[in-house]
């Protein structure tokens, strides 16, 4: 099988739809965002250094990203599906030089309106839950108790960087470098393109046989 990328802008449904692929194919998902986060809640030292940067939108350096995948992967075991990594052209050319090295791999773009998204990122709420994270929206999925995740119990949260203007921040590295990682995946010919308001699900179909045929 191969190794697997969802890119997406923030809000795209990156979430929603690793769940489904995951839920076909045996897969590990991988997401930066999550793992950075937990050492922020460890309060590890990486965790104290890049909690200003989170907060602000901005990314964290490359070295941290790739240390911190390869200390929470093994892909010569498993088979994964990265989610918010790579951002940019150079962390793509470090995911295949130093995390896949010559292992074959399957990109997907959740390609969506931005402005739409904007406004999706400030209605969402996250489960405090530690084991769970269920993402819900106070318009499109509501919790049926305000405020209260309907799986765990625990208390919903508004990410601490779910603000309007750490959003516009991350909309502006999104929308400065996603047009450099299509054309570099494009170039050697393992990008699927998805429209998030299309059928999800005749996609995960197409997904599974195009990541299972490892030519
Ligand atoms: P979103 O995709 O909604 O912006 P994520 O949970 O993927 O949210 O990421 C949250 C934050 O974590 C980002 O704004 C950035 O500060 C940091 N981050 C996540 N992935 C990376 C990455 N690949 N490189 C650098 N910083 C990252």
């Amino acid at each position: 099988m191969k190794q697997n990328v969802l890119l997406g802008a923030p809000g795209a449904g990156k979430g929603t739809l690793s769940q489904k692929l995951m839920s076909v194919l045996p897969l590990k998902h991988i997401s930066t965002g999550d793992l950075l986060r937990q050492e922020i809640s460890n309060k590890s030292q990486l965790g104290c250094e890049i909690s200003e940067i989170i907060s602000k939108g901005q990314l964290v350096d490359d070295d941290c990203v790739v240390r911190l995948i390869l200390a929470n992967t093994d892909l010569n075991s498993n088979t994964y599906l990265f989610d918010g990594f790579p951002r940019t052209l150079a962390q793509a050319k470090l995911l295949d030089e130093k995390i896949f090295e010559k292992k074959s791999s399957l990109i997907v773009y959740l390609k969506a309106d931005l402005d739409f998204l904007k406004k999706r990122i400030l209605n969402r709420r996250t489960c405090s839950g530690r084991e769970c994270g269920e993402i819900y929206n106070l318009v499109s999925k509501p919790s049926a108790i305000d405020g209260i995740c309907d799986l765990c119990g625990s208390i919903l949260e508004i990410r601490k960087d779910d603000n309007p203007t750490t959003v516009n921040s991350r909309f502006k590295i999104f929308e400065e470098n996603i047009d450099e990682l299509l054309s570099y995946y494009k170039c050697s010919n393992r990008l699927l393109e998805l429209d998030a308001q299309s059928n999800l699900d005749d996609f995960v179909i197409n997904f599974k046989n195009k990541s299972m045929n490892c030519s």
